[in-house]
C-alpha cells in the first residue's frame, strides 16, 4: 500500500493583534517533503503513525511537507497559498496512492479563507479522487465544517486537553484509515452542533468521566470512532463551536443517535465543565491565603498556543505592586529584553523593559530594576507528549522575590523544566503564574498543590461576551444566554 502524509498546522487567533506569516512556521516547525526528522513531533502525528505502522505492514510511505506554526493572528493569504501548494505538489509527485493522512489543526484561518482545512481537503479529494482514504488529525480546538467531513473519510481529534495524546489518536486514525482503504470497515460521520463554545478540561471532572466513556465505546457495535471538538472562540467564523463527530460502521441512523446522545450528555453538564476564574487580584488572594505552596495559576488570557503576544504585564504589574515574593512568572516572549540580560551576564543588576510591547491587549512595558540569574543561549522545554520545545536565548531574572523567565521564541508554558532547566527552583516557590491556559497541567500538577485558571485582560480574554464577533452562528453559549 502506498501512503501520502504531510500537513499544515496552527491555531488562528482571529482576534489577536500578530499575523500569521511564513517566518511563524520556519520558527516552530517547517520540513519539506523527505526532511522530517527523526523523532516525533506534536505537529506531526499521522506521518508519526504511518512510520510506525507502515513499518510493521511494509508500506510505501511518501512523506511530504509538515508546516505548523505558534497559533496567532489571521493567517496571510501568500503564506496559505505558498504552503497549500507545496503540500498539494508533494502530493501529485506521489500518486498514485491509496490512503492519504494528514496532520492537521482544524481552526486555521488565512485571508480570504474561514475554513483553510475544509480548502485543503478539498483539493487533496480532486487530485487523489473519490475512491482513495484521506484521513486527517486534529486539535479538538477546531471549527468543523460540512466541507471539511464531506472531503474526508476519517477525521480524529485528540481527546485530551492538555493535549497528551496526539500519537495514540494519529495510531487510531491510521489503523481506522488502513481498514478502510482494505475494504474491512465502512467509516459513515454524523455530526451534531451543540450550538456552544464549551471548555472541557480532562484533567478533572466531570469530563474525565466523559470522555473515558467515549472512549470505551470505540471499537465495538459498529462505534468507529467518537470525537468531540471543543471549539475555538477567539476565531470569528461560522463553524465555530463545540460539536460531536461520531462514525460508524455503514449505519448512518446509528451515527446521527448516538451523536445526538453525546452532544445533549455535554451540553446538560456544560455549566459544570468551566473552572471558576477569578480576576488577578483574587486569584493573588486565593494563592497567598492557601496554606503551603506552590499554588500555580493559569494566565491563560496571555498564553502562546491561543494566539497571544505572551508578553502580558497585566499579572506582573499587580505582583510587584502587591510586593509578592517568592514567585515566578513566564514565559515573557520578549527577545530584546532576553537580549539585553544575556548581553549583561549572569550577577549582573540592571533596569530591564519587559514586557507590553506588542499591543495594547499586551499592558505597558514595566520597568524594573533585576538582577540575572541565569542566562541559556538555546533554551528548551518538554512539550507534551515528551516533544522537545524550544525557546530560544532566554534569561532568568529576578525583581524583590519574583523571578521573570525571559524568552526569545514564543511558546507556551508546557514543561517545567521551563523555569527548572534555567535555575528557578519551582518547588521552593509560594506562586507560579504560567502564561498558559491548559497544557502547563500536565506537568505543572506535579508540583502544584493548587491550581487557579484567573481571568485576565489580554488576547485570549475569558470573557467572550467582550470579542466583536461578526461571523459566528448566534445563539452560542456562554456569550448568548
Ligand atoms: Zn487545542
Amino acid at each position: 500500500m502506498r501512503v501520502f502524509s504531510g500537513g499544515i498546522a496552527t491555531e488562528t487567533n482571529t482576534f489577536a493583534p500578530m499575523p500569521t506569516g511564513l517566518a511563524s512556521f520556519r520558527d516552530r516547525g517547517y520540513f519539506p517533503a523527505g526532511k522530517h526528522p527523526d523523532h516525533f513531533n506534536f505537529f506531526a502525528g499521522p506521518l508519526w503513525a504511518a512510520r510506525l505502522r507502515g513499518k510493521d505492514r511494509g508500506w510505501d510511505l511518501r512523506e511530504g511537507m509538515i508546516a505548523a506554526a505558534q497559533p496567532s493572528g489571521t493567517t496571510t493569504r501568500a503564506a496559505y497559498e505558498e504552503l497549500r501548494a507545496e503540500l498539494l505538489a508533494d502530493l501529485r509527485n506521489a500518486m498514485p496512492v491509496d490512503m492519504v493522512v494528514l496532520a492537521l489543526h482544524g481552526a486555521m484561518v488565512a485571508d480570504g479563507y474561514d475554513d483553510c482545512e475544509g480548502d485543503l481537503l478539498m483539493r487533496v479529494r480532486e487530485i487523489v479522487g473519490p475512491d482513495v482514504v484521506v484521513g486527517a488529525e486534529l486539535d479538538p480546538h477546531n471549527h468543523l465544517t460540512s466541507t471539511m467531513v464531506e472531503n474526508a473519510d476519517v477525521l480524529v481529534c485528540y481527546k485530551e486537553y492538555p493535549h497528551t495524546d496526539v500519537l495514540e489518536r494519529a495510531l487510531e486514525l491510521v489503523d481506522l484509515c488502513a481498514a478502510k482503504a482494505e475494504g474491512r470497515i465502512k467509516p459513515v460521520a454524523a455530526v451534531v452542533d451543540c450550538q456552544m463554545a464549551v471548555t472541557i478540561h480532562t484533567s478533572r471532572q466531570p469530563a474525565r468521566a466523559f470522555v473515558d466513556r467515549l472512549q470505551a465505546m470505540e471499537g465495538k457495535d459498529g462505534v468507529l470512532s467518537v470525537s468531540i471538538t471543543h471549539g475555538f472562540p477567539w476565531g470569528d467564523v461560522p463553524d465555530m463551536g463545540t460539536k460531536v463527530l461520531v462514525y460508524t460502521d455503514g449505519d448512518a441512523a446509528q451515527a446521527r443517535s448516538l451523536a445526538r446522545q453525546v452532544a445533549d450528555e455535554l451540553i446538560v453538564m456544560r455549566d459544570q465543565l468551566q473552572p471558576p476564574n477569578p480576576g488577578i487580584d483574587a486569584a493573588l488572594d486565593q494563592a497567598l491565603a492557601f496554606e503551603g505552596g506552590p499554588v500555580v495559576i493559569s494566565d491563560g488570557a496571555d498564553n502562546a498556543g491561543g494566539g497571544a503576544a505572551s508578553d502580558a504585564t497585566f499579572f506582573l504589574q499587580r505582583m510587584v505592586e502587591r510586593g509578592v515574593t517568592s514567585a515566578a512568572i513566564g514565559p515573557f516572549w520578549d527577545p530584546i529584553a532576553a537580549r539585553i540580560a544575556g548581553e549583561a551576564g549572569e550577577g549582573a543588576r540592571l533596569h530591564l523593559r519587559i514586557g507590553g510591547k506588542v499591543s495594547p491587549l499586551s499592558g505597558a512595558p514595566l520597568d524594573l530594576e533585576c538582577t540575572v540569574k541565569r542566562v541559556v543561549h538555546e533554551h528548551m522545554q518538554t512539550g507534551l507528549a515528551n516533544t522537545p520545545t524550544a525557546m530560544g536565548e532566554s534569561a532568568l531574572v529576578e525583581h524583590d522575590g519574583i523571578e521573570i523567565l525571559l524568552c526569545s521564541l514564543r511558546n507556551q508554558a508546557m514543561g517545567t523544566d521551563l523555569f527548572t532547566g534555567i535555575g528557578c527552583d519551582l518547588a521552593a516557590k509560594k506562586i507560579i503564574v504560567v502564561k498558559s491556559s491548559q497544557h502547563f497541567h500536565a506537568s505543572y500538577s506535579q508540583v502544584a498543590r493548587h491550581v487557579i485558571y484567573a481571568a485576565a485582560p489580554g488576547a485570549v480574554t475569558l470573557d467572550l461576551t467582550t470579542l466583536p464577533y461578526r461571523k459566528i452562528k448566534r445563539p452560542k453559549w456562554p456569550i448568548d444566554a
